[in-house]
């Protein structure tokens, strides 16, 4: 402690270069400091620093990290208030660039496995970014000073040292009440609950918070059940959703797309007070949409898509720039190929064509003339001989009755099961659609990642970044993330980044391999290892990164222009 107050009198004044001279480790009164990594100038990405508290000062209960889903929420409960007492320390910092900057990847509204704080076996791990203190150029020691005597200390105080134990038992028992929900919907065939009290509009477009004054959720009678959880003396009521194809009906605006969008969101869990805290979906369900435009490297779309102008192979389809049908045709493939169970689609962001086509349609142009078997043609296969489940919003289009187990109807925000109405109109108006026949198998992806196939920018420096959410650089390349809809948190899109480095630098991609087998194995790392095994500095400051899923991971991976690919 002594020698770092040394060190920073004797830098105080110099060229900011000489800051590196701190670089190490220092032992304060109650935690351990590491400078593990320091800026370059006072405009660079931040220095980092890790934050050691033993247990032995403040005692984190065995209970709360023995399981890794507690572990995760009583590390994510920290990182909150680590986040929200830096806020409170912070507003008055100033000097040259990032100068007094503290900060840390602060958890959203989703509780996601992250870097942030670490529960390890003898301490808690707090990770920081702090823009060293300079004016102009030059280091300003004093300010360094405080930053490292007064400004931590006094987080840690407002944070760690100050959360009750009360308050870390709440989050360990929502882990307890997911995991509950979660293995009640497996036994049960679910892929889908929304608690009864649920709320799931948002503040707006660009707002996670929830829309006060919202309509709570309230289940229609034939899919309302019940779930006992711990920690809570009432049941859990709501909806359930079962495998199979369900449709969501309804007028426009009447909260057909909000549900889904609190569905697609149920893949992760969300904190106290969020509105959907209890709304969980399949963890394996994938948002699928139509995305223009988009780059394809050799995609069997021919279960939907054949016959192209030009005689293009849609066997292994490739192209710059997809169309709507060709794109949203891509986004089913690729996801069932790495493994989706259930898939989500909202009528608002899909291509028509790739829907619907009505028997009006079929009977005037003939099957050889149009390219696109629709999806309403294969929706049933997909249940019967892949046992994928549909989630569909479809406002426009009854022809979907005929397949639907299920048919929901939202009317002024509440839901209701319309599905023997549904049931007797196909009775009394029939649709007569041409057979589709065909083993869906035959036509799923089954793509090989060639050796070396990232290429990387090549050179001593390997550069991949990533830019906010739904941006990644590589090199001169650019992967456009933006609708990838359930890629939500940027601590996952640098993760991801982080991961291209990983199998780009390592063995890992020596030999052409399968895409399911990279993924499998990045989440065997993941969970043998954590997530710092991706981080650039190992054993050092494991960085701000947050769990990705496999899907928005293969969808990175699918979304590389220079990647090579060939069908197996
Ligand atoms: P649809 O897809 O049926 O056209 P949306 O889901 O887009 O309708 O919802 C329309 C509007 O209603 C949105 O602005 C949304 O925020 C709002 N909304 C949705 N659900 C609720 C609710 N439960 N309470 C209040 N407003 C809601
Ligand atoms: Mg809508």
């Amino acid at each position: 402690m002594k020698k770092l107050q040394q060190l920073l009198k004797n830098i105080d004044g110099k060229s900011y270069k000489a800051y590196k001279s701190i670089q190490g480790s220092y032992s304060f009164q109650h935690f351990q400091l590491a400078i593990d990594y320091v800026q370059g100038d006072p405009f660079a990405a931040p220095s980092k620093i890790r934050v050691v508290i033993p247990h032995s000062i403040r005692p984190i209960k065995e209970e709360w990290k023995q399981l890794k889903e507690r572990n995760i929420y009583t590390a994510d409960h920290i990182a909150r208030t680590v986040a929200d007492a830096i806020q409170k320390e912070t507003s008055f910092a100033k000097g040259s660039g990032k100068s007094g900057l503290i900060h840390i990847d602060k958890p959203g509204q989703e509780i996601l496995e992250r870097t942030a704080v670490q529960l390890n076996n003898k301490a808690t791990v707090i990770c920081l970014s702090i823009g060293l203190p300079a004016n102009g150029r030059r280091i300003n020691g004093k300010e360094a000073e405080k930053l490292f005597f007064t400004m931590i200390p006094s987080i840690l105080k407002n944070s760690i040292f100050s959360v009750s134990d009360d308050e870390l038992e709440k989050s360990v028992q929502l882990a307890d009440q997911h995991i509950a929900i979660r293995e009640e919907m497996k036994k049960q065939d679910w892929i889908a609950f929304v608690a009864d009290g649920a709320i799931l509009p948002r503040k707006s477009g660009v707002s996670n918070q929830l829309l006060p004054k919202a309509v709570p959720f309230e289940s229609p009678k034939e899919n309302r059940v019940t779930i006992d959880i711990p920690h809570r003396n009432q049941p859990l009521t709501g909806m359930a959703i079962k495998k199979g194809i369900s449709l969501i009906v309804g007028g426009g605006y009447h909260g057909k797309s909000t549900l889904l969008q609190a569905l697609e969101r149920g893949v992760y869990h969300h904190i106290q007070g969020d509105g959907r805290e209890y709304v969980l979906t399949d963890p394996n369900a994938v948002k699928i949409r139509a995305e223009d435009g988009r780059q394809v490297t050799s995609v069997n779309i021919s279960a939907f898509i054949n016959d192209l102008p030009h005689g293009q192979d849609t066997k292994k389809f490739s192209t710059e720039n997809a169309s709507g049908s060709t794109s949203q045709a891509t986004n089913v493939v690729e996801a069932i190929e790495a493994s989706a169970s259930t898939l989500l689609i909202d009528e608002d962001t899909s291509a028509t064509n790739f829907m619907i086509r009505d028997a009006r349609m079929q009977a005037l142009v003939a099957p050889d003339k149009e390219p696109i078997t629709p999806f309403i043609d294969k929706i049933k296969q997909l249940r019967d001989h892949l046992n994928i489940s549909t989630i569909l919003v479809m406002g426009g289009s009854g022809d979907y009755f005929d397949v639907a187990n299920e048919v929901i109807m939202m009317d002024q925000y509440k839901p209701f099961n319309v599905t023997e109405k549904a049931q007797q109109i196909v009775k009394n108006q029939p649709v007569t659609r041409e057979k589709i026949t065909g083993e869906l198998q035959h036509t799923m992806n089954q793509r090989i990642f060639l050796a070396n196939s990232l290429q990387l920018q090549k050179g001593k420096k390997k550069k991949v970044q990533a830019k906010g959410l739904d941006l990644i650089l590589m090199g001169n390349h650019s992967i456009q993330l933006q609708d990838v809809e359930q890629l939500i948190d940027s601590s996952q899109t640098r993760a991801i980044a982080e991961i291209l480095r990983y199998l780009d630098d390592k063995s890992v991609l020596k030999q052409a391999k399968p895409l399911t087998e990279i993924l499998d194995d990045i989440e065997t790392v993941i969970d043998q290892e954590g997530l710092q095994a991706f981080a650039p500095f190992p054993k050092q400051h494991p960085g701000d990164l947050a769990r990705p899923r496999r899907f928005e991971i293969a969808a990175c991976l699918n979304r590389i222009r220079t990647a090579k690919i060939k069908q197996k």
